[in-house]
């Protein structure tokens, strides 16, 4: 199995965090021995994901899960699979699945599932058809095609198991291009631009009818907010940005400063949205 050293910003969009080993397995044996093999991070593309520089569990990715196929109504793919390149297969095919999506960096099948990420009044659950993961309880692969337990930016995995495939329902759309076009400039007028390191959304909306996460932290006086070398951006108080060489702690300050201010002012508890693979 390919086992490589990556650097934080290699593995993760905001870069924060020092180099790790990286394991790669190239099939679901090689994966089943490694999740056997002791405690575990499940690593997609890294865009919701903060990890501190030293940290007593192996990140597994599941890049080399690249399968992909597609019919006239299903698209199957690999867990290791891009929403870019899924995009890309969009606008060749000229079909509907995760325009509302575009923009995202580097976001893979796996970590969209496990998010259940969504945009735009739009949910990856509504497209799937089913999910294969490696399952924790059985050992085996299993198929999960019943989505009620997912929700707001949340599913039934990684608890359940590391999704190695999973199959989603397309639809023909001689538009897709200007849509993914659309979303893209939709999305760049409220978030940073591209170029700036960040994780997305770092807190959960809290539900209705409290106002969203973005407008609490800026009511709290902490849109630009910096701890050090990270803050929340001028341009989406929920987005926080490493501006160059941030530390795992001074991102764990800013995140215990923001929910305390915010409970202090508002009375709500934010909820983390960015998978952290420790405590915080
Ligand atoms: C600029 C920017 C904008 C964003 N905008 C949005 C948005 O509009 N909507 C939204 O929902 N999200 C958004 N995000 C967050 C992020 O892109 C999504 O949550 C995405 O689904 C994460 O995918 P990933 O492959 O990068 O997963 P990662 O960030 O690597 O992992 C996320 C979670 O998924 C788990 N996971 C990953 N792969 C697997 C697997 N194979 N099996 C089981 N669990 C797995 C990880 O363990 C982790 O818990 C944004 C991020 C950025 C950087």
């Amino acid at each position: 199995m390919k086992v490589e050293k990556r650097s934080a910003e290699e593995i993760t969009t905001i870069g924060i965090g020092g180099i790790h080993d990286i394991f790669y397995p190239e099939n679901v044996k090689e994966l089943k021995n490694l999740v056997e093999g002791g405690d575990f991070f499940v690593l997609g593309g890294g865009s919701n994901v903060v990890i501190p520089e030293v940290l007593e569990k192996r990140l597994i990715s599941l890049k080399l899960f690249r399968n992909f196929a597609f019919s006239e109504e299903t698209l199957t793919a690999g867990a290791g699979v891009t929403l870019k390149e899924i995009l890309k297969e969009q606008i060749r095919g000229g079909f509907s699945l995760f325009e509302h999506l575009a923009g995202i960096r580097r976001a893979t099948v796996g970590g969209l599932i496990a998010q259940n990420a969504g945009a735009y009044g739009f949910e990856v659950k509504e497209r799937l058809i089913e999910v294969k993961f490696l399952s924790f309880e059985s050992g085996e692969v299993e198929v999960l095609k019943d989505f009620d337990s997912f929700g707001y930016r949340k599913s039934p995995l990684p608890s359940l198991g590391i999704i190695v495939e999973a199959t989603f329902k397309i639809k023909k759309d001689a538009r897709v291009k200007e849509k993914i076009a659309h979303f893209v400039r939709k999305r760049l007028e409220t978030q940073p631009p591209f170029y700036l390191k960040t994780a997305g959304s770092t807190f959960k909306n809290p539900p209705h009818p409290l106002p969203p996460a973005g407008k609490l932290l800026d009511q709290a006086g902490l849109k630009g907010f910096r701890v050090g070398r990270v803050g929340f951006s001028e341009k989406h108080a929920n987005f926080a940005v490493n501006y160059g060489g941030a530390t795992f702690e001074e991102f764990k300050e800013l995140i215990l400063t923001a929910r305390k201010r915010v409970k202090e002012k508002f009375g709500v508890e934010l909820e983390l949205e960015v998978k952290v693979p420790c405590k915080i």
